[in-house]
C-alpha cells in the first residue's frame, strides 16, 4: 500500500474504527446506569429503558471490532492507495 499523505510504500497497520475513549463512556454510562435507575425502574417492571441503554454500549463495540480501517503504519493516516496505481507509481517517480 502507498500512503498519500507521508509517500511511505510499505505494509498498513490495522486499526479499529471508533475511538476508545467514547466506549469507556457509554460503558460507564451503562454501569451508573444499571446500578442506579435500572433498580428503580425494575420495581416497576419497566426494562425498556435499561435495554436502550445496554444496547448502546454493546453495538458500538461491536462495531468496533468489526470495522477494521487500514492505515499507514508510519502516520496512521487511513489515505492509503494500492502501490501499483498509477498514482502511487508516479507519485514515487518524482519523490526518487
Ligand atoms: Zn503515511
Amino acid at each position: 500500500m502507498y500512503c498519500n499523505e507521508c509517500g511511505t510504500a510499505g505494509d498498513p497497520k490495522e486499526k479499529s474504527a471508533g475511538h476508545f475513549w467514547i466506549e469507556l463512556l457509554l460503558w460507564i454510562q451503562l454501569l451508573l446506569w444499571a446500578v442506579t435507575a435500572s433498580i428503580v425502574l425494575t420495581l416497576r417492571g419497566d426494562f425498556t429503558a435499561t435495554l436502550l441503554v445496554a444496547t448502546a454500549p454493546l453495538s458500538y463495540s461491536l462495531w468496533r471490532v468489526f470495522r477494521k480501517t487500514k492505515v499507514c503504519s508510519h502516520c496512521g493516516s487511513s489515505s492509503l492507495i494500492s502501490a501499483r496505481s498509477p498514482v502511487a507509481v508516479l507519485a514515487q517517480r518524482v519523490r526518487d
